[in-house]
């Protein structure tokens, strides 16, 4: 039995506003300025944050399901990446002037981030007026990096582990003219590099990655530090010092470099770092080395959550507050120094690239536990057992105290339990079983209004148990593992919010679960307002609606390490720009629709015509044995080659919306 509409809609938008959703899915932590709540309830993106273009999400997605594009689709903000990068750069030319730097800042997108063409060239594009340049890891990552150098005067930094052909690619790249900087991240790198080198035509340049004292904070805090598995000594520095200077080649170290690791949750950290590396440099100055640059490497913080836990610590500190640090920190040294201020480089990839997409995921269905009809009637010779929850019931109606409200919450957990036994021990009949489960169910929610607004202090330990009975698996219609990774490996959050209603209350305490065969394919904590965060609260899925939630800040390491797990794949894709003359505010630049199941399958060896063959081989023998007719067999045949083009998630286009799964 399904509630009817009208009827949730009164109900829920009692003492609700959209700030109140605002603060539910904690939209000002994360969103940076680019997402919002508008009027109708429905979800906004505000691509470029200085104009008012605003887009409405929920309307954006009806009018891609209109132009068929399968969900899940990734959206793309392009204008978000552009503003992220002004910003950046913005934020350094502000810091630079306040302390009166002498010398320039320039950006670097380190590719791995996300190296979709797209995204690339518009952080180019958007970066050119600042001299933004680019930051490869790998041999494949500097074969697509390297052909971007347009202009002679763009950096290319190249760390990772370069074996002889990247270095000798690295080389060439020089002698065309290039700015193209090996850094290097080990000693044999380097001596490596030296004879490869010695005989250039021209002038080589080099940057070196400096292990620091000190370490990173947060998650990745071993990408700096002893243990770090990248970097050079001071030890070995000294010997690289002495190599060049016996070979008088001392103005081709250029480069200073260090990396804290992703997500440096304490500035404080990065200042020592910066301290740490500007002492270097000057020491190296006043010896006579030209070292021109000094690199802060990534780790720019980017705020999923406010919320932080021993795994996953939320960032202290804003972009200008970084800024800042970098900028007085290094002048400050070289004053006191006296050595010129060098041209500051970072590598900030998350800060970049975080924001600008997000995920669309249907809601399929839900497990809402049924309750008792409203009409249902309770009669003398009704079950015994739903007799005594119905009493319990009435008198939770009335106004109880939080003692006897949990005490109440005891009973029904007993006659629950007592109903369990007797249907095992062949006592109870289905039909009574099903009557008691619903009213155990419409008890809890009593029960649960009242424990529902209690304070944390003091909180009877019941309220915790009571709260999880009653969340719903909701599935969504997406693979944790394809485009929430790191979700499932290192626990990070990632803020999740429905795309309409939100003008409503919400109502349910909800799981997101995916479409993997897999227990760990669900989402296991949330972004949200209510202390326990191992639930999100979405709305009463409706009959012959659907229900779409935004995936938030998937843009940085998200869309671009999926995994293949059940074979899911990659989603749709939209690329989109900002534009306030369109319809709707946008306008749809690429759509790459979603891999198809061929193509999946040729990732693990199987192929479409060896397939096709095996199955028209137990079809003909099919046919021989005279179980099918022929004309059904080519249509069985039909059927399974059609489905090599199909996409690989669920296809909602010939299905009722929703609450298949809710029916009530
Ligand atoms: C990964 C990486 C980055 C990017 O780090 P973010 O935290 O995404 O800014 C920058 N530099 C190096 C050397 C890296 O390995």
């Amino acid at each position: 039995m399904a509630v009817p509409d009208d009827k949730i809609a009164s109900l829920a938008d009692q003492g609700w506003s959209v700030e109140d959703a605002m603060e539910q899915y904690r939209v000002e932590v994360w969103s940076d300025g680019f997402f919002a709540v508008n009027a109708d309830g429905n979800a906004v993106v505000q691509p470029k944050p200085d104009e008012a273009t605003c887009i409405d999400l929920r309307l954006l997605v009806d009018d891609l399901r209109k132009r068929d594009i399968a969900l899940p689709v990734l959206l793309r903000f392009q204008d978000v990446l552009s503003s992220r990068v002004k910003r950046i750069h913005g934020a350094f030319r502000d810091a630079i002037k306040n302390r009166g730097y002498g010398n320039r800042y320039q950006g670097l997108y380190p590719i791995k981030v996300n190296q979709l063409h797209e995204v690339v060239e518009e952080v180019l594009e958007s970066g050119k007026e600042f001299g933004m340049g680019l930051e490869c890891g790998s041999k494949a990552e500097l074969v697509a990096t390297l052909p971007h150098l347009v202009d002679d005067e763009m950096l290319l930094v190249c760390n990772g582990v370069k074996d002889t052909a990247m270095l000798e690619l690295i080389h060439m790249g020089q002698n065309l003219g290039k700015q193209v900087m090996p850094v290097m991240e080990k000693f044999n790198e380097f001596e490596q590099w030296f004879v490869l080198t010695a005989d250039s035509p021209t002038q080589p340049q080099f940057g070196a990655r400096i292990k620091l004292t000190v370490s990173g904070s947060g998650r990745w805090r071993a990408s700096s530090g002893d243990q770090s598995k990248f970097g050079i000594s001071i030890p070995e520095l000294v010997e690289i010092l002495e190599m060049l200077d016996a070979a008088g080649r001392r103005e081709e170290f250029a480069l200073l470099h260090f990396h804290l690791g992703s997500q440096v949750t304490d500035v404080d950290m990065l200042r020592l770092a910066v301290k740490e590396i500007s002492q270097i440099y000057a020491q190296l100055i006043q010896r006579g080395f030209e070292i021109r640059y000094l690199d802060v490497g990534g780790g720019l913080g980017v705020r999923y959550d406010a919320r932080s836990t021993d795994e996953d610590p939320a960032i202290q500190y804003g972009l200008r507050e970084y800024a800042n640090t970098v900028v007085t920190t290094v002048a400050d040294v070289c004053d006191n120094q006296n050595v010129p201020h060098p041209i500051l480089l970072s590598e900030s990839g998350r800060g970049i690239t975080a924001h600008h997409s997000l995920l669309v995921v249907e809601v399929l269905g839900s497990d809402t536990k049924r309750r008792l009809p409203a009409d249902a009637t309770i009669s003398t010779d009704s079950h015994a057992l739903l007799k005594q929850l119905a009493a319990i019931g009435d008198e939770l109606r009335g106004k109880q105290s939080i003692e006897r409200v949990i005490e109440a919450f005891h009973q029904a957990r007993a006659i629950r339990g007592e109903a369990a036994q007797l249907l095992q021990m062949g006592y109870l009949q289905l039909e009574d079983q099903a009557l008691i489960e619903q009213m155990f169910w419409s008890v809890l929610d009593l029960v649960a209004a009242r424990t529902d607004i209690i304070g944390p202090d003091p909180r009877p330990e019941e309220c915790d148990e009571i709260e999880q009975l009653l969340v719903d698996n909701n599935l969504g219609n997406f693979s944790v593992f394809q485009s929430m990774l790191d979700h499932w490996a290192i626990g990070q959050s990632f803020p999740i919010m429905p795309l309409q209603r939100l003008n409503e209350k919400p109502t349910r305490r909800a799981r997101l679960v995916d479409l993997t065969c897999d227990s760990d394919g669900k989402v296991s904590h949330y972004v949200t307002a209510d202390a326990d965060d191992r639930y999100i609260r979405l709305h009463e899925l409706r009959q012959n609606e659907r229900y779409y939630l935004g995936l938030f800040l998937m843009g940085a390491y998200q869309d671009i390490m999926g995994d293949t797990h059940n074979l899911f794949g990659r989603v749709s894709e939209v690329h989109l720009y900002a534009n306030a003359e369109e319809p709707g505010g946008y306008w749809v630049e690429k759509v790459i629709p979603g891999i198809e199941v061929r193509s999946m399958l040729e990732q693990v060896q199987y192929f479409a015509s060896d397939l096709q063959r095996r199955m028209n081989t137990i079809i003909r023998a099919k046919i021989n044995e005279g179980v099918i007719r022929p004309s059904m067999a080519m249509q069985i045949l039909d059927q399974y080659n059609r489905f090599f083009s199909r996409g690989t998630y669920c296809d909602t286009s010939r299905r009722n919306p929703a609450t298949d799964a809710t029916d009530k």
